[in-house]
């Protein structure tokens, strides 16, 4: 019997790593099991966010949008610039980043005294973890406390199943080691549309398919109007509806093409061949293996684990985090789980707020919000102000004044209920909306800060003003 540990955690994504280095500072024994291997059978830590999700995918898309930005908007600003892109050069890039991160994080288990445990965890009872490495050797440690935070996979949808090559996943879509001619995206989610952005503005005909007939349905429905008519404007060819049976390779080689066959919105059936399909449907928590079949922890419909508030399991001296629980996955979700389930077994205080968590989806402009849309709240009395960032000096200087900002706020209270921005930079703003809101402000204490001129958060500061009716650069409507 190996050491026995304060905490083990299973997974070294940004759910679990994080909450590795949080109990390493708070004086706790701390182990973090991980099974993910490079080729030369070293550990690689930062699961999904760092390796194949928020890293690599904001690498490619921050490359792409300056180089679709040369040829496109150059011109409006007095310049002509001729670019060309090497993938190959692009790809360089964005591993070398994944590397320099992951391999960041073996320096902070090091210096905080995170002990790195490679291999398959599985808690095989209440205060024991079994690790198989990638021999097949086993090894069991104990534990006071365990934390689960093994993440989540992409959902594969029969008739479309991945070939690595052809059929791909969101990973393999950061891989490609050449621009599709015509990709089909399936689905046209997140990853859907940040992937399709990258790929389009290489010059790749995109397609995405997506099954519901509503765009983005979680993103306030003032939105996203204009962000479908800037992303068809970039591009993409976006078909709502739609119900995709199947994707069959056809030739070989060079030649080869994938034939997906779909209904569209009007129920014609149609077969359309592209040089690459990428499915992004959604993506499904790990959980197989993870648990003794004995133990009582339990999970839901879909196949989370249950938590309750603070990510405690059925049994008391487990948490799960991260992707594998409830909620938005999203890696600070995780991440700030992962915090506040180590500093529960440390005995203190704490609490996620939900209500709180900032979205971005990182296309150009960026879409950001946090709280609730007008659609969640159309049974509850609300004040709404917006302001369009075309009536903004900086977005006009720019030479983007796509999009706008919206703060919705209680009728009764003015507290702030929801922030919404389309934009430039909208990623970066939210944050003072995160803020405001985490210190329930209400609209009029966000009127009544003094923003810097000339900058895009203005937009937010206007559209507080607009709340109540007196946003300054614009005719406000009546109330
Ligand atoms: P993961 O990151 O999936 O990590 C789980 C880890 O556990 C993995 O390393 C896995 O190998 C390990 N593991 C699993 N089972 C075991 C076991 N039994 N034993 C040992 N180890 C195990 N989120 C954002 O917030 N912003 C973004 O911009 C963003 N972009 C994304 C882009 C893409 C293309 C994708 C796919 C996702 C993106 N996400 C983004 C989502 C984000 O990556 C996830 O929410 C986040 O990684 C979840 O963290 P996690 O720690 O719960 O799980
Ligand atoms: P998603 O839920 O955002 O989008 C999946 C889309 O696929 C949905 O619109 C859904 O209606 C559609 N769909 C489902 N089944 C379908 C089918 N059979 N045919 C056609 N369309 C279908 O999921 P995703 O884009 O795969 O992303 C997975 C997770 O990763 C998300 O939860 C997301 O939060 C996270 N992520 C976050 C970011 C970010 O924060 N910027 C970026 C990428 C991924």
């Amino acid at each position: 019997m190996a050491d026995t540990y304060d905490i083990i955690v299973i997974g070294a994504g940004p759910a679990g790593y994080v909450a590795a280095i949080r109990g390493a500072q708070l004086g706790l024994k701390t182990a973090c099991v991980e099974r993910w291997m490079d080729a030369d059978g070293k550990p690689v830590y930062g699961g999904t966010c760092l390796n194949v999700g928020c890293i690599p995918s904001k690498a490619l898309l921050e490359a792409t949008h300056k180089y679709h930005d040369a040829q496109h908007n150059y011109a409006g600003l007095g310049m002509t610039a001729k670019v060309s892109m090497n993938i190959g050069k692009l790809m360089e890039h964005k591993n070398s980043m994944v590397a320099k991160l992951t391999g960041g994080i073996a320096g902070l288990f090091k210096a905080n005294g995170v002990t790195p445990v490679p291999g398959t965890g599985k808690l095989v009872s209440a205060n024991l973890v079994e690790v198989t490495d990638a021999q097949g050797k086993v090894a069991q440690y104990k534990c006071q406390h365990a934390i689960l935070a093994s993440g989540s996979t992409p959902v594969q949808i029969p008739g479309l199943e991945f070939d690595g090559e052809h059929v791909v996943d969101s990973a393999g879509a950061l891989a490609f080691d050449k621009v599709p001619q015509s990709l089909c995206i399936v689905g046209a989610g997140v990853i859907g549309l940040e992937l399709g952005s990258v790929w389009s503005r290489l010059g790749s005909k995109v397609t995405l398919l997506e099954a519901v007939p509503d765009f983005l349905p979680m993103v306030d429905k003032d939105i996203t109007k204009m962000v479908q008519r800037d992303l068809a404007k970039e591009g993409l060819d976006i078909q709502l509806g739609c119900k995709v049976s199947a994707a069959k390779v056809t030739g070989k080689g060079a030649r080869a093409m994938v034939k997906v066959t779909y209904a569209n919105a009007k129920g014609e059936a149609t077969t359309t061949a592209f040089s690459k399909v990428v499915v992004a449907v959604g993506r499904c928590p790990v959980t197989d293996g993870l648990i003794d079949p004995s133990l009582d922890i339990k999970l839901d419909k879909r196949g989370f684990i249950e938590v309750d508030e603070q990510c405690r399991t059925a049994m008391p001296n487990v948490f799960a985090v991260g992707d594998i629980v409830r909620g938005p996955m999203l890696a600070h979700k995780g991440s700030e789980e992962g915090v506040m389930a180590v500093e529960v077994i440390a005995g203190q205080s704490t609490q996620v707020n939900y209500n709180t968590i900032p979205n971005v989806i990182y296309t150009c402009p960026e879409v950001a919000w946090v709280g609730k849309t007008a659609q969640e709240l159309k049974d509850r009395e609300t004040n709404s102000g917006t302001f369009p960032f075309s009536a903004l000096g900086r977005a006009m200087a720019n030479n983007d004044t796509r999009g706008m900002a919206k703060i919705i706020a209680d009728k009764q209270t003015d507290q702030i209920l929801g922030i919404h921005i389309y934009g430039q930079h909208a990623g970066e703003l939210i944050s003072q909306g995160v803020t405001a809101m985490e210190f329930s402000a209400s609209a009029e204490d966000v009127a009544l800060t003094m923003f810097a001129h000339p900058t895009m958060a203005e937009a937010v500061h206007e559209a507080a003003l607009a709340v109540h009716g007196h946003a300054i650069h614009m005719v406000n409507r009546k109330r």
